[in-house]
């Protein structure tokens, strides 16, 4: 019996990591596996875990360097970077741009 309530509990482990891992723009399968085999620390990770294409970023406007949001200089030509009244772009999109 404890058993059957272990895979009861690991499936729900599995649900909700698969969630978490599709709000952040990941694979729900993939999540859910792992949230399954793993429950809490698969959960934890899903709910930790930051998907680089979520992340956002903009384009220096001196050099065209991707840049994150949060970055304050282009890591690049060190001009100073104000917060962009631009659309983000992802930096996958940016990249397929150039
Ligand atoms: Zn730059």
């Amino acid at each position: 019996m404890a058993g059957g309530a272990y895979v009861v509990l690991a499936l729900s482990f599995g649900l909700a990591g698969g969630i978490v891992g599709k709000i952040k723009g990941s694979s729900f399968f993939i999540w859910f596996i792992v949230a399954t085999v793993v429950p809490v620390i698969g959960l934890l990770t899903a709910i930790v875990y930051r998907s680089e294409r979520d992340e956002p970023h903009r384009l220096c406007p001196t050099c065209g360097r991707v840049c994150k949001l949060h970055d304050a200089l282009c890591v690049r030509c060190g001009c100073e970077l104000e917060f962009p009244d631009e659309p983000l772009v992802a930096e996958s999109a940016a990249s397929a741009a150039r």
